[in-house]
């Protein structure tokens, strides 16, 4: 474990803060504070440049209107695309994959120049996309399917340069019909699934901190119990 204090950051959650996966910061601290790991959660809010130095990020999901003005601030301060040029691992929720992605069309119609740090692009689709969704990771380092609740109504494409972060096998995913969710490009992971998704999917929040840490595995520390009920959740 690293000596100096872990700093995760919540990037905008007084904008993209709607849906609750403020949680998925927490969650990656307490992890750390379990292991002996010092580890804080830093702010970003849209009255603040986006730091570059960070060792992990959390973005999540937003109404339309509330991921415009994410995307500009993160056009205007860009800490967040210098951090993944060193490989800073990068968890976005929703909404953020859209505004990390080279456009995206909101409900109303109206295209919106993207982050650009995943080749997705996304559009309104016909009905939106709620309830449970179970997925097969397809992941290197992910054993266990993942699980979330998904409420969106965009439709995410990905582009030659994205990977998907899983096979659905309930619910609907990324919602263009080809059968898969998230996205994985370079330090970057996206999902749809709210929860906290890494709530939910410990095994998740495993792999973003042993890749901000820089190490092969992290110590276990969920009880066998534990992972039995998710077994049981999932059957
Ligand atoms: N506004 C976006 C959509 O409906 C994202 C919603 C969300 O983040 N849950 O697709």
């Amino acid at each position: 474990m690293s000596e100096s204090t872990v700093r995760i950051g919540l990037v905008l959650p007084d904008v993209m803060g709607t849906y609750g996966d403020g949680g998925n910061a927490l969650v990656l601290r307490q992890r750390l504070r379990m292991r002996g790991q010092d580890a804080e959660v830093v702010s970003i809010n849209l009255t603040d440049p986006v730091p570059e130095s960070l060792d992990l990020y959390t973005l999540g999901g937003a109404e339309d209107s509330a991921q415009r003005l994410a995307t500009r601030h993160l056009q205007r301060h860009p800490g967040l695309q210098r951090a993944v040029e060193r490989g800073a691992p990068v968890l976005a929720i929703c909404a953020a994959i859209q505004v990390l992605g080279n456009w995206y069309q909101t409900s109303a119609g109206e295209r919106v120049d993207g982050v650009g740090l995943l080749d997705v692009t996304t559009t309104p689709q016909q009905t939106r996309a709620i309830g449970e969704v179970v997925t097969t990771p397809l992941v290197e380092g992910l054993r266990l399917p993942l699980t979330g609740f998904e409420n969106h109504r965009g439709g995410t494409t990905l582009g030659p340069a994205a990977r998907a972060l899983g096979r659905v096998t309930r619910g609907v995913g990324n919602g263009v019909g080809d059968g898969v969710e998230g996205v994985v490009q370079g330090s970057v992971v996206g999902t749809y699934m709210h929860g906290p998704v890494l709530a939910r999917n410990p095994e998740l929040a495993d792999l973003l901190l042993t890749r901000a840490l820089g190490v092969d595995s992290l110590p276990p520390l969920d009880l066998p119990e534990v992972e039995q009920l998710r077994r049981e959740r999932l059957a």
